[in-house]
């Protein structure tokens, strides 16, 4: 192997971050599960690295190394939830007078975070269809400091062209934060395709078992990473040592899992299509998904999250939700679990009604989060339920 060639995806998954302890050779990171750090001497302050856990532990640092690599970025910081990252990259790039292009479709605890925390300190937010470059042009004002986009987007897998975006924002200096959550870098690289930070809720794919919840930002920039991770220490959002552990080895095996829960998310799919319950479906990776072409252009996969509608409404969508058996009624996604979610009364529930309508959050959406169960089994159990209706 030539001495320069970056190891491939799955083999950076497995060792990047990682080495054996060098104390006792202990393959796995331990968990330093220690606030704070003796010094050799006053002189020698932080000479091993840190100080004192909330601004530095080796164990989130592994991870962060892990994260970085993954999504070539030029260094990560790890924090408490994806909540945590993104109010954290909030606070740190925006200030009291400026304005933030959302998009129309995000999850609803970043909305929530938009329009009832940051505005009374000053923030103002347009929240736009970033499906199309031409109205984020248009909805750039002088005082624009932020374009946050989410791709696919919770819960209408709605897919913004981030290349397109990153290109309008470079032009006029304003950073484009991407949360790549549904696709992790295993499917969709920000960074590559031009954005300034990539950003997750590890609660999902990368830890991917329902143990932790946490969340990661990757950038390519210095100064806004340290920026980012200087409001993480006055705020306190950090990661634990424990998280840490759990999403090191989650990561190491986010390619195979979401290979399998994709194929299984586009199995589903193709079943759900064929239901006379079923009014419509999406997945990105079906020919009937309006923005195929773009997935096919800016990942390497369609990930495993796809929603439907059934048909007779809200009442019918309930009652499928509560007769599924190996479906869980849950609010997470991402995890080697196969998960259902009502995104109007869950996720979503505290976004204005005509606002969610307008976005296509519609009060019948059934969203689905294929996990590692076998095809089949996932498909009986849906069939059942619709059989039922
Ligand atoms: N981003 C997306 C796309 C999400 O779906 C979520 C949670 O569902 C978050 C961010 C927030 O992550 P967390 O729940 O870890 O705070």
């Amino acid at each position: 192997m030539s001495e320069d060639r970056q190891p491939d995806f799955e083999t950076r998954e497995v060792h990047a971050g990682v080495r054996p302890d060098p104390v006792t050779g202990a393959i796995l990171t331990p968990i330093y599960q220690s606030t704070t750090y003796v010094q050799e001497s006053v002189d020698q302050y932080m000479a091993k690295g840190y100080s004192y856990s909330r601004s530095g532990n080796p164990t989130v640092t592994a991870l962060e190394e892990k994260i970085t690599s993954l999504e070539n970025g030029l260094g990560s910081a790890c924090f408490a939830t994806g909540m945590a990252a993104t109010s954290s990259t909030m606070m740190a790039l925006l200030n009291a007078g400026d304005h933030c292009i959302l998009s129309d479709v995000v999850y609803g605890g970043t909305h929530r975070l938009s329009t009832r925390i940051l505005t009374r300190f000053g923030v103002s937010y347009s929240f736009v269809d970033t499906s199309s470059p031409s109205s984020v042009k248009n909805a750039i004002q002088d005082n624009t400091r932020m374009i946050f986009t989410e791709t696919p987007a919770n819960p209408t897998l709605k897919l913004t062209d981030i290349a397109a975006i990153s290109e309008i924002a470079r032009a006029r200096s304003i950073p484009h934060v991407v949360d790549n959550t549904f696709l992790t870098p295993y499917f969709q690289r920000p960074l590559d395709l031009g954005a300034d930070v990539s950003l997750h809720s590890t609660t999902k794919f990368m830890e991917g078992h329902n143990v932790s919840v946490g969340g990661s930002i990757t950038a390519a920039d210095e100064g806004m990473l340290e920026n980012i991770r200087f409001v993480r220490n006055c705020l306190g959002s950090n990661m634990s040592p424990m998280v840490a552990f759990y999403t090191l080895q989650g990561c190491k095996t986010m390619s195979t899992r979401l290979k399998a829960q994709s194929a299984n998310a586009l199995a589903v799919a193709r079943f759900l299509e064929t239901h006379n319950m079923v009014e419509r479906v999406a997945y990105p990776g079906l020919n009937s998904f309006p923005q195929k072409t773009l997935a096919d252009r800016q990942s390497s996969g369609y990930g495993s999250m796809l929603w439907f509608e059934v048909k007779g409404g809200v009442a019918s969508g309930k009652k499928l939700m509560d007769t599924l058996k190996l479906w869980s009624l849950a609010e997470n996604l991402g995890s080697v679990e196969s998960l259902v979610t009502h995104s109007v009364t869950m996720t979503h529930a505290d976004m204005p009604r005509e606002e969610r309508m307008a976005a296509g959050i519609t009060d019948g959406l059934v969203r689905l989060s294929a996990g590692l169960e076998t095809a089949e089994d996932l498909i009986i159990d849906l069939k059942q339920a619709l059989d039922g209706l």
